[in-house]
């Protein structure tokens, strides 16, 4: 059985845990080890530990900083494999998927090492007379994270290399489903050269979170997570005066238009739908069908279903792995019969699909509802499994009004291939991100990644030069050097000259 603790001061926590949760293996339904819950004294002790490594971190040149990312971003490379283990061990998604993961993390990295580029100010020469003016950005101090388990590499790594790449110290909350991914990030960065306590790690759940919250020592959160965790997130960090940027759940839509390549949507809504068990923020969840192709199409989806491979990370023939828990897989589950209950028309029923791997496990096939409504609950609620909605749509304004009125904004596609219709799409939907003829794109490290409306609390979208932003403060100077005649005593409003 493995155990995992915070880290603190660049080692391992040694102290005695007040509590603990198990960590499964989604796979077997096994409990493969356990994880220590922070109360507010470890949360003190990595923001304190953080505070006092800042200062010097500051200080450290820019050159300097991105040293430890290029190191760090070797490190990864080379561990890249054990890493990818470790998250399938503990969320349970297939090898590719978590290697996947990784790469998409790295990019962020490979991003963070050209902070001297992104930290580069403006410079006005002679607004007045001898006068020059310019613009710097300067770290916050203190800075948490507090990471969902659905990605527990990535959506860290979304954060905290940008954070310490502007120069501030970095205090991680990863989930309690999967924490192991966090230590090894840990070791890693130290290895690269991080002095000690300029990253953190407290394990815990709802505690270590609200101390952090509430901690004078932290200047900013930046969370990800479901949306009512995210609400409370934001309302409690920015009434203690911090800033915050939370990321909340998702509905994607995808729509699809009659004059679509439907064995193209067919393979992008199996994709997006049921990679990774539909446990993605950026999962198709909604399919739109424009009539009249909705038949057609929901035929071509059923149809590639059987086909896919069900099974645990350790077969490298599997494409899909479990759920991360026993009770979400069962209520994900209960959303087929609720369905059917409201009216809707199982096409396919996941609990009946094939599984290569241990009875135990917390599976559940994929599943398509059609004929779903907004009335029902398998439209209104984010599933967060391996089930597809179908909605049919009368015509393109029907369908993109669909969109724009849901209260979530992650993410939205669409496939057609009238490209004025994808352009109006781009330009009038209500959604963060968007993906033409492409089931649903994470940005590149080098744009930013967020949602609208109950998809994000907050105003800056993570990594990117959002993120640059998100972890640093504007500074104005004006400047005078050469000029001594400055016209004496004036006590109007300084204007230029
Ligand atoms: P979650 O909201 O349950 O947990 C996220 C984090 O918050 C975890 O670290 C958890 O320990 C903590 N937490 C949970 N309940 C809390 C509470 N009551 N008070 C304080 N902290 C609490 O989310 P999850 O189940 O780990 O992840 C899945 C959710 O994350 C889905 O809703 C998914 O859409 C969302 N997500 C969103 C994005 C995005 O970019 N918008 C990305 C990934 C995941």
């Amino acid at each position: 059985m493995k155990h995992c603790s915070h880290w603190i001061g660049g080692k391992p926590w040694a102290g005695e845990a007040a509590s603990r949760g198990d960590i499964y293996n989604p796979a077997t339904g096994q409990v493969t080890g356990t994880v220590d819950f922070a109360t507010a004294a470890e949360v003190n002790a990595a923001v304190e530990a953080a505070s006092g490594a800042w200062p010097a971190w500051r200080e450290t040149s820019l050159t300097r900083r991105a040293d430890v990312l290029f190191a760090f971003r070797e490190l990864i490379r080379q561990r890249k494999g054990d890493l990818a283990e470790l998250i399938s061990s503990e969320h349970g998604k297939v090898a590719s998927d978590a290697a996947g993961e990784v790469a998409r993390g790295l990019e962020v990295v490979e991003f963070a090492c050209g902070i001297p580029h992104l930290l580069k100010g403006g410079f006005s020469e002679n607004v007045s007379t001898g006068v020059d003016a310019y613009s710097i950005r300067q770290p916050l101090g203190v800075v948490a994270g507090i990471t969902p388990f659905n990605f527990p590499a990535m959506v860290p790594m979304w954060m905290f290399p940008i954070a310490l790449a502007c120069g501030n110290a970095f205090v991680l909350k990863p989930s309690e489903k999967d924490p192991s991914a966090s230590l090894l990030l840990a070791e890693l960065l130290s290895e690269a050269g991080l002095p000690d306590g300029v990253f953190n790690v407290v394990q815990g759940a709802k505690d270590a979170v609200d101390a952090l919250l509430t901690h004078p020592g932290v200047r900013a959160v930046s969370f990800v997570g479901s949306t009512p965790v995210a609400r409370y997130i934001y309302e409690t960090a920015t009434a203690a005066g911090k800033r915050v940027q939370a990321l909340g759940g998702a509905k994607n839509h995808m729509v699809v238009l009659p004059d679509a390549d439907l064995d193209l949507a067919a393979d992008a809504a199996v994709s997006a739908g049921f990679g990774s068990a539909g446990e993605r923020c950026m999962a198709v969840s909604v399919v739109v069908a424009v009539d009249p192709i909705g038949d057609e199409l929901v035929e071509k989806i059923a149809s590639r279903i059987p086909g896919l491979r069900v099974g645990p990370a350790d077969d490298e023939q599997s494409e899909m792995g479990p759920l991360i828990t026993g009770p979400h897989r069962d209520k994900v589950a209960s959303y087929l019969d609720s369905g059917v209950a409201e009216g809707a028309v199982l096409a396919v029923d996941g609990r009946r699909h094939p599984v290569s791997g241990s009875a135990g496990g917390f599976w559940l096939g994929p599943s398509v509802l059609d004929h779903v409504t907004p009335a029902m609950s398998c439209y209104r609620d984010e599933i967060f499994g391996p089930v597809l909605a179908v909605v049919r749509a009368s015509g393109y304004d029907e369908a993109v009004s669909l969109v724009s009125g849901n209260p979530y904004g992650n993410g939205t596609a669409i496939f057609t291939n009238d490209g004025g219709a994808a352009r109006r799409f781009t330009h009038e939907v209500e959604a963060g991100m968007v993906g033409i003829n492409v089931p649903i794109p994470v940005p590149m490290a080098f744009y930013s990644f967020g949602g609208w409306k109950a998809s994000l609390f907050g105003d800056t979208h993570v990594h990117g030069t959002e993120g640059v932003h998100f972890y640093t403060r504007g500074k104005a100077v004006t400047s005078r050097w050469l000029d001594p005649s400055h016209g004496g005593v004036s006590l109007g409003f300084p204007v230029n000259r």
